[in-house]
């Protein structure tokens, strides 16, 4: 039995007639960039989040760096973000023309560690970027308190983190802007790229919509320098129809969690995730940390289960970011986590045999004895893993 990291095709399976439908439509309309089938779903997208807009763009990568712009960030500027997330994060900073500025995670929620954001602070901090990792959020009163305090603009990176919530709070509610991605395997996804914007405010709304349409106020009166961002017709369509069963998915997401928990808390050589006070998880990622990462990846790959690694290199530690001048060791918890995570499969659609074959491989890939005979079966020129086996025995005694 196989086990792939995601699988699209069940996931698509029970609403393949109302996609064929809906997707049919829109060739019908001849409508097929934005329009009335993106404001349908904006309007249903903002109504699940509990805001007054959201505003469907190209991307997750450009909902963020249409916020970034809408709030006039931009070259001089600096703005506090976190170096363990995927890259796109950062470099829509830095395509703004604003500087990034890392804080480390908090080793426990793997999201931005609040009590580091005064020594980050400067006199050109214009914003701060917490990313809701994995799908949980980050903790966001003392982020909300830090950034009224100092007149920042908040910016949530949710685009792993649809229909989370933090106290009562949706997920990309909380702060100035909330910015989603739509990408294929995301909880909310697309077929192809697609993001959005959301915001409470009404100024911000409207300039991101004439933004991601040529800084477009009225048709050819170009109020701004924008870009073309807007939503395809087709994105509106099919996310409009998965939205409906976007709780459903997250909850199954939940229960495989609490498989996962039960079968393995009592593996010593990993770490489970955990969720912060005052919310929830709507697990996007599972990721473990093993410090043998290397020895647990081949068993699974033998067992021919798939696996993910978010992320393997911290953000400052990137060649695209070496000017900025941050070695290993600038942020620690970050490092570790990028050393040490592998992401177990958690798509929604996961038998019970699946999960027991998962389970069972990991248990088996980390247990010491099996694992020292399999290390002796290993061909002999495999030395990487019997090196990396003596570290480990050296590190623990
Ligand atoms: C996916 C993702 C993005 C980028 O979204 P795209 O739609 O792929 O451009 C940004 N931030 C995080 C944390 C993501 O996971």
């Amino acid at each position: 039995m196989k086990v792939p990291y995601t699988n699209f095709s069940a996931h698509h399976a029970t609403l393949k007639d109302e996609l064929h439908r809906v997707i049919f439509e829109v060739i019908n309309s001849g409508n097929f960039s934005g329009g009335a089938v993106v404001e349908q779903f904006e309007h249903k997208f903002a109504a699940y989040c509990g805001i007054q807009h959201a505003i469907g763009v190209g991307s997750g990568t450009e909902a963020l760096w249409l916020a970034l712009k809408a709030m006039e960030i931009g070259p001089g500027d600096e703005v506090i973000t976190v170096p363990m997330s995927f890259f796109a994060t950062a470099e829509a900073i830095s395509v703004s023309g604003a500087r990034p500025v890392f804080v480390d995670i908090d080793p426990v929620t793997y999201t931005m560690d609040p009590e580091s954001l005064r020594a980050a602070l400067t006199s050109r901090t214009k914003a701060i970027i917490p990313v809701h990792l994995f799908g949980q959020t980050a903790d966001m009163a003392p982020i909300e308190k830090f950034a009224m305090d100092h007149g920042l603009y908040l910016i949530e990176d949710a685009a792993q983190c649809h229909g989370a919530t933090y106290q009562d709070r949706k997920a990309g509610t909380i702060g100035h802007a909330g910015c989603f991605s739509f990408y294929p395997g995301k909880n909310l996804g697309a077929f192809g790229e697609a993001g959005a914007v959301v915001t409470h405010d009404e100024y911000l709304a409207e300039k991101i919509r004439a933004l991601r349409d040529h800084g477009q106020l009225r048709k050819n009166e170009h109020q701004w320098i924008g870009w073309n961002s807007r939503m395809d017709a087709i994105q509106g369509a099919v996310l409009t129809v998965k939205l409906e069963s976007l709780d459903a998915n997250n909850r199954f997401r939940q229960n495989h969690a609490s498989f996962y928990r039960e079968m393995l808390s009592d593996v010593e050589e990993i770490v489970l995730p955990d969720i912060g006070e005052n919310r929830n998880h709507v697990y996007h990622i599972y990721a473990i940390q093993t410090n043998d990462r290397q020895s647990l990846v081949r068993h699974l790959v033998k067992n021919e289960i798939g696996y993910g690694i978010h992320y393997p290199i911290p953000i400052h530690l990137q060649p695209a970011y070496q000017h900025l001048g941050l070695k290993r060791g600038a942020f620690p918890v970050a490092e570790h986590c990028a050393d040490s995570f592998i992401s177990l499969p958690i798509f929604p659609e996961l038998t019970s045999d699946q999960l027991d074959k998962i389970t069972e491989t990991v248990r088996e890939g980390l247990s010491r004895p099996q694992q020292l005979f399999a290390r002796c079966a290993m061909p002999e020129d495999d030395k990487s893993i019997i090196l990396n086996f003596s570290t480990q025995v050296n590190a623990k005694s």
